[in-house]
């Protein structure tokens, strides 16, 4: 199975993903979490990548496509893989048809998680992140058991370099104009489901996981 999340910054896409691999045991490939890892690991990747995602710019799409053409090589993905944050312009979707294509596999579904843009802008300015595993938290909708600690595995939180106001803003514009386009793509291709992004956490992984199914029993 191949699923894309589609969302905008803040949608919760990174939580969903991670529970919904889990859940149907698939590899999660998150470009933003690869680049991220590559800054910390110091290579010219990532250095490359920190000039566009500090000022909440896209990373090129030549650079992103190549990265995620090898990860998908790679055997853990055989069982199929679920998309967090790829493709999010129309040239990396294309891209990405065609690799499966030549592997004889398709996208299946294209979940689009969505959520009004204040609400978006409210989560994103509150939000901390766990160095370790990447779960995500929010001082006031869903903040740790203790302050500055995950609650799932004890690693450090910390507020990323583009969780600030005027770059929260640049990638929610960058968003509507390049990725909200890729609504149109899979919804023509009769893949996009949507879901409701705003509620709890496990009530946002339930209708996703339903709609998935649902979608998976109508193919059969
Ligand atoms: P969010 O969805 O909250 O913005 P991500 O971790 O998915 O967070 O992305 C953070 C940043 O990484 C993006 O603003 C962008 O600069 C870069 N990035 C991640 N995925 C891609 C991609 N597919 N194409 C281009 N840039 C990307
Ligand atoms: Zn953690």
């Amino acid at each position: 199975m191949y699923i894309i999340l589609l969302g905008a910054p803040g949608a919760g896409k990174g939580t969903q993903a991670v529970e919904v691999a889990r859940e149907l045991k698939l590899a999660h490939i998150a470009t933003g979490d690869m680049f991220r890892e590559a800054q910390k690991q110091g290579t010219a990747l990532g250095l490359k990548a920190r000039e566009y995602m500090e000022k909440g710019k896209l990373v090129p799409d030549e650079i992103t496509v190549a990265m995620l053409l090898e990860r998908i090589s790679k055997p853990d993905c055989r069982q199929g893989v679920i998309f967090d944050g790829f493709p999010r312009t129309l040239a990396q979707a294309e891209a990405l048809d065609k690799a499966l294509e030549k592997q004889g596999k398709a996208i299946d579904e294209v979940v689009y998680i969505k959520v009004a843009d204040e609400e978006l802008m409210k989560r994103l300015s509150g939000r901390w992140i766990c160095r370790q595993c990447q779960s995500p938290y929010h001082k006031i909708t869903s903040p740790p058991k203790v302050e500055g600690k995950c609650d799932r595995c004890g690693g450090e939180l910390y507020q990323r370099d583009d969780d600030k106001p005027a770059t929260i803003s640049e990638r929610l514009k960058v968003f509507f104009a390049q990725t909200a386009p890729l609504i149109d793509y899979y919804t023509r291709t009769g893949k996009l489901v949507e879901v409701n992004g705003v509620g709890s956490v496990d009530n946002v992984r339930k209708g996703t996981l339903t709609a998935l199914r649902r979608e998976a029993a109508g193919r059969k």
